[in-house]
């Protein structure tokens, strides 16, 4: 436990206290606040501890069964099932929250359980809009070769990436989440133009309809490349996003055209 070597062990000495005494302090106190600080101080099984005691007595509070998710996979080794059976609390309680328990079914092998959750999450019941939600369902989806799928995914992610465009503050926040959503487009974009040079015989039509998506979006007035969207942007961000665009039009020619 390396980081322990540099945390003051007196503090160490006082949060373990604490942690002692957690079933004594209210709700407010934020027990996975105390067990994110053992675990940061090196003791994460004293943060798992913690977590299965707090969350067994208090069925309801979100945050202990997500926290104990997250610090049961950085258990070594990690305990992805018990952590499946916290984020699907967690999400339980809260539905939107299913990303981290889609990504602990698909590292047990459950891809029809990940699948689900994914769908869910970028799905019109419940759309989250959290562009790391579409993005990594098709990662998912391509590592997988459900192709159909992945056109789907990769819809939600334009639309995710049209909001973030349209709302995103001109702040630096903002930027971080515009060059985010920038990032996962990049991603997504190799990700389709690697099934196109696989040669497999049905990759030329996936990638031909995922990409005709994105340009129906520009038509419909829901894509990240909107020329009024990017007008609102610095200089230097709409040169990038241009130079996307320009990209996944040339991968849709080849697409169409059979020069890749
Ligand atoms: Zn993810």
């Amino acid at each position: 436990m390396p980081k322990s070597r540099t945390y003051p062990s007196s503090r160490l000495d006082q949060l373990r206290a604490l942690a002692e005494k957690v079933d004594g302090l209210p709700l407010s106190a934020g027990p996975h606040l105390l067990a994110k600080s053992l675990a940061e101080a090196g003791d994460v099984p004293g943060g798992v501890a913690l977590l299965r005691c707090y969350s067994t007595d208090h069925p309801d509070d979100f945050p202990s069964h997500y926290e104990l998710g997250r610090m049961l996979e950085r258990l070594k080794p990690p305990q992805t099932d018990e952590a499946i059976v916290a984020y699907a609390v967690a999400r339980a309680l809260r539905p939107a929250t299913g990303h981290e328990l889609a990504h602990a079914l698909a590292r047990r092998g459950r891809d029809e359980e990940a699948a689900a959750v994914f769908r869910g999450l970028v799905g019109p019941s419940h759309p989250s809009f959290d562009i790391r939600d579409a993005a990594c369902y098709g990662v998912f989806l391509k590592e997988r070769s459900r192709l159909d799928e992945a056109g789907t995914a990769s819809h939600a992610l334009i639309v995710a990436a049209h909001r973030i465009i349209r709302d995103a503050p001109a702040d630096t926040a903002g930027a971080r989440q515009r060059s985010q959503a920038l990032a996962y487009l990049k991603a997504e974009l190799a990700g389709w133009s690697r099934i196109l040079d696989s040669g497999r015989p049905t990759a030329r039509g996936h990638v031909r309809r995922a990409m005709e998506g994105w340009k129906i979006s520009e038509r419909l007035g829901y894509s990240p490349f909107e020329e009024r969207l990017l007008a609102q942007l610095p200089e230097a961000e709409r040169g990038a996003w241009r130079a996307l665009r320009n990209e996944a039009e040339s991968l849709l020619d080849s697409a169409r055209n059979g020069d890749h």
